[in-house]
């Protein structure tokens, strides 16, 4: 729904050839606003047969943000200009909206005698939550993929996601050099590759200064402080790789989420899935999170196999990266896979309830297959388990019987002669002691 705002300026001749600052206030949760504008600019004069026209009056546009940069500016060439965090018009920057108060720069070029009004009218539109699809671990020519960044970006969104990040080992590719394709959210970032192990760090083309490498715990530890302070996301991988497991042990790294699926359903991903679960049980609110680790296609390796399915305010990095570490998601195994929404009131995946005896978890399971089974479980092991009987949906509440967590988990046998094997891993929904 868009809401607006109009704003009359009074501009007098003795204020020509100055600028005047005109604020507004956004509220939070912007996905985009326009501002658009009109006042007296030219004046009709018969000449004859001929109708003469002359500029009376010139108003320039510049808006500056609530930081106080420049968002963008456009002279006189525009009546209508709009940002928003994916898109802007020539000359203003995309950017998140940020809350609070805007400035319009109106710059009082040419102005008649007798003053002019200008009219100022602000259109906004809040964000929505919705599901976006991505894969936040990849490998493009930079490192040891065998596709560009374009490349890549081009498959991605071919292959239905809706968002990537762009993570070579210990290279990331400048902000402004990332590509830029219809739909598709491409996300900067890196994959912190060491011989005690590999964490992503993502939201930033430059995480720390200096180089990646580290002779010591210490200075491990240093990278991925500095990397936390400057905004980074960071995610460890492939926590229990036979080869590549977190060597250095996790004590004192910062970090956002644990990488629980990397690539093809394997034991080390069981293993992390079991590990991440018993960081739950111990208290830790930790989201797990997914990455296709794609370097090549191959039968064991596809984009967005598996991908992270996050319920977001917008598909802009900062929107998208803010509701994976809050847990707002779910693993899935590829694009085509299930779909799962799980609430308990309000709260959606990823968020605390104080427990009471009334608690209740709303499920919705849907493009399950006959087979499939779909389990709830808690710190002590499965709760409640559904058999898919023929493809459909399940939907179905349930009564959460202590504090706690709850998450889902969905098991598919994809072949036969091969083993039951999750399709679908979910952030879980936490469940605090309540006063009851
Ligand atoms: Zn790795
Ligand atoms: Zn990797």
């Amino acid at each position: 729904m868009t809401e607006e705002r109009h704003i009359a300026v009074r501009i007098e001749k003795d204020q020509e050839g100055r600028y005047i600052s005109v604020p507004f206030d956004l509220p939070e949760r912007v996905a985009w606003f326009s501002v658009t504008y009109d006042y007296p600019h030219s004046e009709e004069h018969p000449d004859g047969d001929w109708k003469i026209s002359t500029t009376v009056n010139r108003i320039d546009l510049a808006l500056v943000n609530p930081d106080g940069e420049q968002a963008g500016s456009s002279g006189a060439v525009r009546r209508e200009v709009q940002i928003g965090g994916l898109a802007a018009t020539p000359g203003y920057r995309p950017q998140t909206i940020q809350a609070g108060r805007w400035t319009i720069v109106a710059g009082a070029y040419r102005i008649v005698p007798d003053g002019v009004t200008v009219h100022y009218t602000i259109r906004w539109e809040k964000k929505t939550r919705a599901w976006f699809l991505g894969d936040l671990h990849t490998h493009t020519v930079a490192s040891d993929g065998i596709l560009t960044a374009d490349e890549l970006a081009r498959h991605g969104r071919r292959h239905g996601l809706d968002f990537i990040a762009v993570t070579d080992h210990n290279n990331a590719l400048p902000a402004a050099a990332l590509p830029s394709v219809d739909g598709l959210t491409v996300i900067p970032g890196l994959e912190w590759t060491h011989y005690q192990g590999h964490a992503n760090m993502l939201g930033l083309d430059r995480p720390y200064t200096g180089s990646f490498h580290a002779n010591t715990r210490q200075e491990a530890v240093a990278h991925f402080t500095e990397a936390r302070a400057n905004g980074a996301v960071i995610v460890i991988n492939h926590p229990c790789d036979p080869l590549y497991k977190f060597a250095f042990g996790l004590e004192r790294f910062p970090y956002d989420m644990l990488e629980v699926w990397n690539g093809p359903m394997r034991e080390s991903n069981v293993r992390a899935i079991a590990f991440w679960h018993q960081k739950l049980v111990s208290g830790e609110k930790i989201a797990a999170c997914c990455g296709s680790d794609y370097h090549r296609d191959s039968i064991f390796q596809m984009l967005g196999g598996p991908c992270l399915a996050v319920l977001a305010w917008s598909r802009e990095v900062k929107d998208l990266l803010e509701a994976a570490v809050l847990g707002h998601s779910y693993l899935v195994y590829g694009p085509d896979g299930p779909r799962l929404t799980m609430t308990c009131g309000q709260a959606v995946l990823g968020d605390t309830v104080a427990w009471n005896r009334d608690c209740r978890l709303d499920l919705y399971a849907e493009r399950l297959q006959a087979g499939d089974s779909v389990r709830l479980i808690g710190p002590e092991g499965v709760l409640a388990a559904w058999q898919a009987e023929h493809a459909g949906s399940l939907k179905t509440s349930f009564a959460v019987t202590g504090p706690g967590f709850v998450r889902a988990e969905i098991h598919r046998v994809f072949a036969r002669e091969v083993p039951v094997l999750p399709a679908l891993v979910s952030n879980p929904i936490y469940f605090d002691r309540g006063d009851v």
